[in-house]
């Protein structure tokens, strides 16, 4: 993708050379890599994000420039895209050492958005661990995994930009951000049960009835007793049901007046999802991706009353998607069993990504609301996708999608816009 054509360096010795990078290069462990990867070379410089991507400062020789470039293109982050390098030879700047810096405006914004990324292996292992301090903290991440999209109010990517800047990291927070050896070096969203946000349970007219753990248990329990609940996920809330009881289904349906049209389902894992659905390698290789869309598959006739048939009558598919935020873990892991996770809006409505939208739109659809204080910035629905001849086709973009840069097939195409939701409606129809 990236072309190092015509990559000379006329000078001998010690140079200066400045790298300005644009494409998917912010909220992916960007800058940490980079940190690293010049240590290791020991080439002493500096990195920072700026509004077109980000910008490496090297001083050194020019070998040690080339072996730098080729290995940023070749061992880059897994989620970053790298867009455009434009490479400046100049003189040494000076350095001593390789730091992380300070962001810098820029004149143009071309850094791409990042897509809101699934919680990881690393940290799913964490959150399920009693030794570890985030043990069944919901929202746990790394540079690796959690929210960006949802949660970005300007560019460049930091902190302050983001709706985690009124949270202030504590010192094992703050000493994992600043550690280069640590997977959360520089990890924007990074919070801790000390310093990050929590959950509350709200009536569905807003009183607050319970927080955190306790919260998570009393809608664990409304929903087993054939409850509706609101849960705010990343790009939005979701209303959760049980998926085996016509009752608890007849009920959404009237309420949110989608009398056919079929649900989305939440399973807690793997194998439950392969107890009630036919899945071959790639749709479950598509399911566990870092956008973790609602994937189409065809469902098992013989175990069928797990889910109830009117979750989608007369439809040989299930939307299925497995949890992608540390909430949505901690909440399935304590029900054990798939719940219905539809968007939490009224037909033709947008997803309802506040408590007080939920609270005026929602209180006869919903018992209560499992909510949190770390806002959404923006909606992102759910991403619906299956796989067509070994290979996914996503019908509706949207979280874990929506940001990514999508590079064309096509050397001379023109730059495309598409907008709407056409295609969701033919397909689930
Ligand atoms: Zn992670
Ligand atoms: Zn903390």
């Amino acid at each position: 993708m990236v072309s190092v054509d015509n990559w000379k360096y006329n000078r001998c010795m010690r140079a200066g050379l400045t790298l300005k990078i644009s494409g998917t290069v912010q909220g992916v462990g960007f800058r940490p890599f980079v940190y690293r990867l010049a240590s290791e070379l020991k080439l002493p410089g500096q990195v920072y994000n700026t509004t077109y991507g980000v910008c490496i400062e090297l001083d050194g020789e020019d070998q040690a420039f080339v072996n730098f470039v080729d290995r940023l293109i070749r061992e880059k982050p897994e989620h970053a895209v790298i867009k455009n390098i434009e490479k400046d030879g100049c003189a040494a700047h000076g350095y001593s050492e390789f730091k992380i810096g300070e962001s810098k405006p820029g004149t143009k914004i071309e850094a791409g958005l990042l897509p809101d990324l699934a919680l990881c292996e690393d940290c799913r292992r964490e959150l399920f661990d009693p030794a570890d301090r985030r043990y069944l903290y919901p929202f746990i991440n790394c540079t690796n995994c959690g929210p960006r999209f949802s949660i970005i109010t300007a560019l460049p990517y930091d902190r302050c930009n983001t709706s985690m800047k009124n949270f202030i990291m504590c010192p094992a927070c703050m000493a994992e951000y600043h550690d280069p050896g640590n997977r959360r070096f520089h990890a924007q969203p990074n919070a801790c049960p000390e310093c990050g946000p929590h959950v509350t349970l709200f009536s569905n007219h807003g009183e607050r009835i319970s927080t955190q753990a306790d919260a998570i248990d009393r809608a664990v329990n409304l929903i087993r007793q054939g409850g509706s609940i609101a849960v705010k996920g990343i790009g939005g809330f979701h209303i959760m049901c049980r998926a085996d009881s016509p009752d608890a289904i007849r009920r959404l349906r009237e309420k949110k007046h989608r009398p056919a049209k079929p649900l989305a389902l939440l399973f807690p894992d793997l194998k439950h999802v392969s107890e009630c659905c036919i899945i071959t390698d790639a749709e479950q290789r598509l399911l566990l991706s870092a956008a973790h869309p609602i994937v189409l598959l065809r469902k098992k006739e013989a175990l069928s009353g797990r889910i109830h048939e009117s979750v989608a009558p007369d439809n040989p598919y299930r939307g299925v998607m497995l949890p992608y935020a540390p909430l949505q873990h901690v909440l399935m892991q304590k029900l054990g069993q798939p719940v219905i996770a539809t968007s939490a809006n009224l037909v033709d409505e947008t997803i309802c990504i506040a408590d007080e939208e939920v609270f005026s739109r929602l209180t006869t659809v919903v018992d209560a609301v499992l909510s949190h204080d770390r806002p959404i910035v923006r909606h992102a629905d759910d991403s619906i996708a299956r796989i067509f001849q070994d290979e996914p086709i996503v019908l509706r973009g949207a979280r874990g999608y929506t940001g990514a840069l999508l590079q064309s097939k096509v050397a001379s195409a023109p730059a495309l816009v598409a907008l709407g939701g056409a295609v969701e409606k033919y397909i689930l129809n």
